[in-house]
């Protein structure tokens, strides 16, 4: 259709299309940032990361910026079309638009301000205020009759007519044309200007070239200017083709007129200085170049209707405004309309930027925090690992030591006790009674006895030692192992309080070990056959010897002294004597088996040779022994009797026990440490678990923070990226603009 290059109002419509693509970024940048902060701001692990403050910050840039693109793709460049009724200004729209697309004329003048945009479909239509009816309008001739048909539009409404398109270029580059009712049929000339003039980008003044500018006219853009600063104002002195008519004042008028015009925008107005005027003002016809552009529409040539004379001025002239119009409404466009979105852009950016680095700040710093405890648990962990292996062995080895030095203690003192054991029996002094019944509670009360001294003696000898060895290790233990408790127990021990008193159980049980023994406290006559061979023999030779068949006790050797007690084992040459003794009484006691007439053949040779008072002498000695004997055998000696066969028998029972016992005593040491020990090591196990735990959590923290580090620094680049687009937007489209 039209031959054109490239249209300066690409240059908002490039604009246009990088700063939404800007702004789209930026929401979903924003919307990121949000889901990121909120996130971290949310995680217990990393308090203190972001900060409430960033948060509702970052928060505010994307409710702000929600819908900003749609505001932006809706941004188009407006130009207002005014001056007095007739002057043309429908005709000059027109024109630029290549069609007779609004009514002109006398009797289409309207009353609304009618609004030409363009529309992506193939039907023109219109729209009034206030209702969302599309009314098709499909000639310029229905346009103007359904303007003027409409009862419903008031003074002053606008009314927008949606022209395809396809049809007209201007339009696809996003202009808006605004035609107005003429200045001079207002008095309401401030609610337009609120109404229609405060987001226009240019005001074009049509003005009759065949009248001068009028105070209405005027007026009007003397409060626009109060309104706006420095409006861009072009003045278009049209019907020009009527001053070809008289061309020998056409130079006159038209110098006429520029300074007027000139003084107007710059002395009046002060819109543009002197040298910028030119570019302002300009002398067309609009009929004309529409005229010729319909022609050229229609195929035929564009001076081929009726003209005047210089039209290919004037419509080089018309050409040249649009041109400059378009370079103008465009870089003035971009300005007004995207400069403070490009520097509210920037300070968003500049803000979450910061709020990024921060973050990649705290967040780096906390890891680097974070990396150091896990270095320093793990080492520690190793270090309770190796020291608990170390200190398992010395603590074995210890233990080891002080169970053989307690079972020594205990022995020896076992030993020594058990030697002065006649002492402990001497002193019970018990209700004897030789009957079996009394007997038996004796005996019970004596093993009670000997249980309860034994005890105490042992306690008394070893028990202080035992402690002492005992409380000193568990001290040594406590010391070695306090540093790797957990502390909260350290304090637990910081002494050795918690090594409460041992005391050792030496467990004799008497009245089971001794529960065998057999008193014989039946009279025996010490010059009586059975007690001779008996001391010679001992109990069991006498029995064989004696023919005894059932089995009695036996009785101990005779204990003299503590030391021949202590040591009731045999020599071999004791073992010898005995058996030479039993073979040489058995000799004796078979001749005398041998029948009364041995006995009576010794009588009488004895008989013969002492004679008979010697015997009677000897038999009255013998008796008397035997008298003297039997007297004495009263309750006290059968007590003494007991009580010596008592401490032989248990002697020699405590004798067989003492290994027990004192393996007993060691092994309680043992379990006691071994206790300690093994209550420490619990502790020490919960310290590891502990620091593993730690460990691990450490490790996780790492891994989010890394994480955050990572994505605040994508998120920071990302900002620089956005920063950098808007530079280079601010570079190309507004840095331009003059
Ligand atoms: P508006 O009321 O300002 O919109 O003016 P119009 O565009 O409706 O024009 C009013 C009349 O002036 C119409 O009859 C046009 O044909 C006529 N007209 C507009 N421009 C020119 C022009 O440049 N030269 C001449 N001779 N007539 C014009």
């Amino acid at each position: 259709m039209e031959e054109k290059g490239v249209s300066p109002l690409k240059h908002f419509v490039q604009a246009k299309k990088a700063i939404t693509s800007i702004f789209d970024q930026l929401v979903g940048y924003i919307s990121d940032g949000v889901t990121f902060v909120e996130e971290t701001h949310r995680n217990p692990e990393l308090r203190n990361i972001t900060c409430e403050g960033d948060l509702k910050q970052i928060q505010s840039y994307r409710s702000k910026l929600s819908g900003i693109g749609e505001v932006l793709s809706r941004r188009h460049m407006k130009v207002a079309f005014f001056g007095r009724t007739s002057s043309g200004k429908s005709s000059v729209i027109n024109a630029m638009l290549w069609d007779k697309v609004l009514p002109s004329g006398i009797g289409h003048t309207t009353n609304c301000f009618l609004s030409v945009e363009g529309t992506d479909g193939d039907k023109a239509y219109l729209m009034t205020e206030g209702s969302e009816e599309k009314k098709s309008v499909k000639t310029v001739n229905q346009l103007a009759h359904a303007l003027h048909m409409d009862k419903d539009l008031e003074a002053g409404c606008l009314v927008h007519v949606f022209w395809p398109k396809a049809k007209c270029a201007l339009l696809r580059d996003d202009l808006v044309l605004v035609d107005s009712p003429g200045t001079d049929v207002t008095t309401e000339l401030d609610s337009w200007i609120d109404k229609f003039c405060l987001d226009a980008d240019v005001f074009v003044l049509v003005a009759n070239s065949e009248s001068t500018l009028m105070n209405t006219e005027k007026h009007f853009f003397h409060k626009v200017n109060e309104r706006l600063s420095k409006p861009n104002i072009f003045i278009l002195n049209n019907r020009w083709d009527a001053s070809a008519s008289e061309p020998e004042y056409m130079e006159d008028v038209r110098k006429q007129h520029t300074e007027r015009c000139q003084s107007f925008l710059v002395d009046e107005l002060k819109v543009v200085d002197r040298s910028e005027a030119k570019d302002r003002i300009f002398f067309v016809s609009a009929k004309e170049v529409l005229s010729a552009r319909m022609h050229k529409a229609q195929g035929m040539p564009e001076a081929g209707g009726a003209l005047a004379e210089g039209f290919p001025i004037r419509f080089l002239e018309f050409q040249r405004f649009e041109k400059l119009f378009e370079e103008c409404i465009s870089q003035s466009a971009v300005k007004t309309k995207f400069e403070q979105h490009t520097i509210r852009a920037k300070q968003i950016t500049d803000t979450v930027k910061a709020i990024m680095d921060a973050i990649n700040v705290e967040a780096a710093d906390k890891r680097v925090n974070a990396i150091e405890n896990r270095e320093y648990q793990v080492d520690r962990l190793e270090f309770i690992q190796n020291q608990m292996k170390i200190l398992s062995q010395e603590v074995q080895k210890r233990i080891v030591h002080i169970t053989e030095v307690v079972n020594k203690q205990v022995s020896d003192a076992m030993t020594d006790e058990i030697c002065h054991l006649s002492l402990l029996v001497d002193r019970f002094d018990g209700d004897f009674h030789p009957s079996q019944q009394f007997l038996k509670h004796y005996k019970n009360e004596l093993n009670g006895h000997i249980e309860k001294g034994m005890g105490r003696k042992l306690a008394d000898r070893c028990s202080a030692a035992v402690n002492s060895s005992i409380y000193k290790a568990q001290e040594d233990i406590i010391e070695n192992l306090k540093p790797l408790l957990p502390p909260a127990v350290q304090s637990e021990y910081s002494t050795c309080v918690s090594c409460k008193k041992f005391d050792l159980s030496y467990n004799l049980n008497c009245e089971k070990l001794c529960c065998d023994f057999q008193e014989d406290i039946e009279f025996r006559f010490s010059l009586g056959w059975t007690s001779i061979v008996n001391r010679y023999l001992g109990a069991n030779n006498t029995r064989m010897l004696l023919g005894f068949t059932e089995p009695v006790f036996q009785i101990p050797r005779p204990v003299t002294t503590p030391s021949a007690s202590c040591n009731p084992a045999q020599t071999p040459d004791a073992v010898a004597q005995e058996e030479l003794m039993v073979t040489v009484m058995s000799g004796l006691a078979s001749l005398t088996s041998r029948g009364s007439m041995g006995v009576l053949i010794v009588g009488g040779v004895i008989w013969r040779a002492v004679g008979w008072k010697l015997i009677a002498c000897s038999v009255l000695a013998y008796g008397s022994v035997y008298m003297y004997e039997r007297l004495t055998w009263t309750t006290r000696a059968k007590e003494r009797a007991f009580k010596q066969q008592f401490v032989n028998y248990a002697a020699q029972k405590l004798q067989m026990i003492v290994s027990i016992t004192s393996a007993n005593c060691s092994h309680q040491v043992q379990k006691e440490l071994d206790n300690i020990f093994t209550k420490l090591c619990q502790q020490v196990d919960i310290t590891q678990r502990d620091l593993l735990e730690s460990i691990n959590r450490q490790l996780e923290e790492i891994r989010q923070l890394e994480k955050v580090q990572n994505r605040s620094k994508t998120l920071r680049n990302k900002a620089v990226h956005l920063e950098n687009e808007l530079d280079h937007f601010t570079k190309l489209f507004l840095n331009q603009s003059k």
